[in-house]
């Protein structure tokens, strides 16, 4: 067992699909300004399980 080298042990890595902001911003609000929505991704938690550990922080 190593410990991951991307979540570096925590099971945990930046949201891929807001790359860690919690937030998207695909829309423009009537003034052309960016709408943040939450992301879908990581549901605004900012991070999502590791995938190349599966979230155990080790690789076996
Ligand atoms: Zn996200
Ligand atoms: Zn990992």
């Amino acid at each position: 067992m190593r410990r991951c080298h991307r979540c570096t042990g925590s099971g945990q890595a930046p949201c891929q699909v807001c790359f860690g902001q919690g937030t998207t911003h695909r829309r423009l609000d009537r003034f052309g300004k960016p709408v943040h929505d939450r992301c879908d991704g990581c549901f605004g938690r900012k991070t999502t399980r590791c995938g190349l550990c599966n979230g155990e922080g080790f690789i076996a």
